[in-house]
């Protein structure tokens, strides 16, 4: 067992290895997978990020792995561990996510590489570029003989920077809904239509865009978003006849998202018909909420609390290579504080101190899960 200083120590090498590899050119990773007997743990995250990124998001799941398996300082376990790090999470090169959490999972298609990125280079060209053989990832994908899958995370939020924790349980990936919106009205002359004779297709957007914001906030753990609006024919002194804008909404529990959304829906359509104007909608997404693994959740709540932190329960807003791997393997994440709740930007950053509690509470974690009869009899939902 590792002593605090022992595991701040663990934490310096981590973070160390994250900046250093932050310079690393974009075109690394891939799935280097070598196949094991024993059953086993998976522990990562993923390598790749966005343009203009900061050094944590991803890797340091990947690099704090490492640094777990280096705290255990030998000492045997019932399982083995394999450390991972996925390639593509982000979707930025091929406008695909997830692509190498999707390949142990067994949903990496003909149509998926054959996607191409700007450059015309396709998936498939890629991993071959890269010295792998893309007709040798149905391999990858996980057998009965995975325990489970652990990933470390950067929360790229403020919750637990609010709350003055350094660690948070996930619970739950929340689902989303995307949405367009168009609302129809009438354009006209700004000067020569009288404020009652109006159909303002803008004036009606706004007033629903309002309500979504309002609803989201007396909604517990809702989040909906309108990030886009486009008004025609768009000039200062014309009334806008058509409006064209975005619904994002999230929430960790499919019942309640759905609900809430029903609601959005009716108040676009009554706010619209109101104004004399008709709204029409269409769905882009639609992705259901992910649960995390109940039995390593609880044993993650037990390990935070033995390495002194409160235990934190949340969802996680954004996606992860957890919510792929759930659909083959028991998954669960731990989010670490993210200074300024700050992400995907250079300044991005963690706390030594809390790194080297995420490295107290993973290897606690591998302990408990070490002498649990009730984890090592469990196999893969294959
Ligand atoms: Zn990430």
């Amino acid at each position: 067992m590792q002593t605090s200083g022992g595991f701040t120590k663990l934490a310096e090498e981590v973070i160390a290895r994250c900046r250093k590899l932050a310079t690393f050119s974009e075109d690394a990773g891939g799935t280097r997978r070598t196949f094991l007997s024993a059953p086993r743990i998976l522990i990562g995250s993923h390598l790749d990020t966005v343009p203009n990124a900061g050094a944590f998001d991803g890797i340091l799941g990947v690099i704090l792995a490492i640094g777990l398996v280096k705290s255990l300082d030998g000492s045997q376990l019932p399982f083995a561990i394999e450390v991972i790090g996925f390639s593509e999470e982000e979707g930025v090169r091929f406008g695909i996510p997830f692509i190498g959490s999707r390949a142990l999972v067994g949903r990496v298609d003909e149509e998926l590489l054959g996607r191409k990125d700007e450059r015309g280079i396709s998936v498939r060209k890629a991993i071959q570029d890269f010295g792998l053989n893309p007709n040798e990832i149905p391999r990858a994908a996980l057998r009965d003989d995975v325990l489970g899958y652990i990933e470390f995370h950067i929360e790229q939020g403020p919750v637990l920077e609010n709350l003055g924790w350094p660690l948070g349980i996930v619970e739950a990936i929340v689902g989303q809904n995307r949405l367009e919106f168009t609302f129809y009205g009438q354009s006209n002359h700004a000067g020569t239509t009288p404020m009652n004779l109006r159909h303002d297709a803008l004036a009606a957007a706004a007033e629903w865009i309002v309500a979504v914001e309002s609803l989201a906030r007396r909604a517990p753990g809702i989040v909906a978003t309108v990030g886009f609006v486009e008004a025609k024919p768009g000039a200062m002194n014309v009334i806008a006849g058509e409006v064209r804008t975005t619904l994002d909404i999230r929430h960790a529990s499919d019942g309640a998202r759905t609900e809430a959304l029903d609601e959005l829906i009716r108040l676009a359509e009554s706010i619209a018909a109101r104004r004399g104007v008709s709204a029409k909608w269409r769905t882009l997404l639609a992705q259901h909420a992910v649960a995390m693994d109940p039995f390593l959740t609880e044993q993650i709540d037990h390990a935070v609390q033995t390495a002194g932190c409160e235990p934190h329960r949340m969802a996680s807003g954004a996606g992860h290579d957890a919510m792929i791997l759930a659909e083959r393997v028991p998954a669960a994440m731990i989010f670490l504080r993210t200074p300024g709740g700050l992400s995907h930007d250079p300044a991005e950053s963690v706390h030594l101190d809390d790194v080297a509690k995420a490295l107290e509470c993973g290897n606690h974690l591998l302990t408990q899960l070490a002498a649990s009869q009730e984890f090592l009899g469990r196999t893969c939902r294959a």
